[in-house]
């Protein structure tokens, strides 16, 4: 009877320990829980190293989810309160002010943002961009200077029928590109543009904005309009193919004596429900932080917002040009109306 006693008195007292440890187990992983939430849009391999690089500083271990930005803003607001999303990541701006405008994000102090150009940021602190990227012209290079295109507008005329390359409307890009041009003139003038482009086309819209560029150096056309990162990295691919195909395109930034070339940002937000707010501020201060800025720049050919930070030289060899930063927290009051037009012109 003693032997039993005595087996059950330390079965009780391991089974004690056991749950003491485990407590202290939980109890330590919350305190050190450290870790951050990320829904991006974006869709490029210079993040991947990013993320890892503020992990090893910080200890910080990022979860990352991509999808397009109307899923995760689909996603948020269906998770609500209970969202486990710290930080949303866009490639434009418009999904950035929806965002904001269905409450699903909060401030980031100004503070955080004190380095970034001012019409990259939301005034209230509720997004900022982490780049800018300009979407230009990629000509074909035996067209003389006198006969290269200088605005969006003159893509517009006949004399480019048969010409033009551009992807598809379901394209963020040119959806923003096109809401910016209601904003500069007004949906009339909008509509006609984009009537005329999709008589002028070479083909019907398909593929990436790569795969215009690759189709002008081919002949299938004579000007595609890009952005300009996917150009830089064309000429700086591994694929000799893709080099060469660069080297038959020049680069024109449109609209100069305008209100300046289109310009769009991706940009990062503080979401409304952020259960790990710290960390969140952590990696955005990181993300806009010098390094970071200069890494996004040189590795995939993007504009800095940091405005301590300069462009990549491949971009600083392009042009120093006029950007149409105005229009850049307007894109999404006229998004609305830019895919309307796109189903009436039968834009692709
Ligand atoms: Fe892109």
């Amino acid at each position: 009877m003693k032997r039993i006693g005595k087996a059950l008195l330390l079965l009780t007292i391991s089974l004690l320990l056991f749950s003491c440890n485990n407590q202290s187990e939980n109890a330590d992983e919350q305190i050190t829980a450290k870790e951050v939430t990320v829904y991006s849009q974006r869709h490029y391999e210079s993040d991947d190293s990013l993320y890892a690089l503020f992990t090893k500083q910080t200890g910080i271990k990022v979860n990352l989810i991509k999808a397009k930005a109307d899923e995760l803003i689909n996603k948020l607001q269906l998770e609500g309160g209970n969202s486990p999303a710290d930080v949303f990541i866009t490639v434009d701006a418009e999904r950035l002010i929806r965002a904001k405008q269905k409450n699903l994000l909060q401030p980031i102090s100004s503070d955080v943002l004190s380095d970034i150009t001012s019409e990259l940021k939301d005034s209230s602190g509720y997004w900022t961009a982490l780049t800018y990227r300009a979407r230009v012209l990629a000509c074909i290079n035996t067209l003389e200077k006198n006969k290269l295109p200088a605005t969006y507008q003159e893509l517009a005329s006949l004399k480019w029928k048969g010409r033009i390359l551009v992807r598809s409307s379901e394209s963020g890009y040119n959806q923003a590109l096109l809401s910016s041009i209601i904003f500069n003139t007004n949906e009339t003038i909008a509509k006609q543009w984009a009537a005329s482009i999709v008589q002028n086309l070479a083909r019907e819209p398909k593929g990436n904005d790569r795969d215009q560029m690759k189709a002008v150096a081919a002949g299938v056309g004579d000007v595609a309009i890009v952005n300009s990162y996917y150009y830089a990295l064309l000429l700086q691919s591994k694929d000799k193919t893709e080099r060469d195909a660069a080297s038959k395109l020049k680069i024109i930034f449109p609209n100069q004596n305008e209100s300046g070339t289109h310009v769009n940002i991706s940009g990062v937000a503080l979401t409304a429900s952020s259960p790990n707010k710290e960390n969140a501020i952590q990696l955005i201060k990181f993300l806009l932080g010098k390094d970071a800025q200069e890494y996004l720049t040189i590795r995939n050919c993007e504009y800095p917002a940091n405005r301590n930070v300069q462009a990549n030289e491949v971009l600083k060899q392009l042009s120093v040009f006029k950007a149409d930063f105005n229009a850049v927290a307007h894109l999404e009051e006229n998004h609305e109306k830019a895919m309307m037009i796109f189903n009436e012109v039968g834009w692709k």
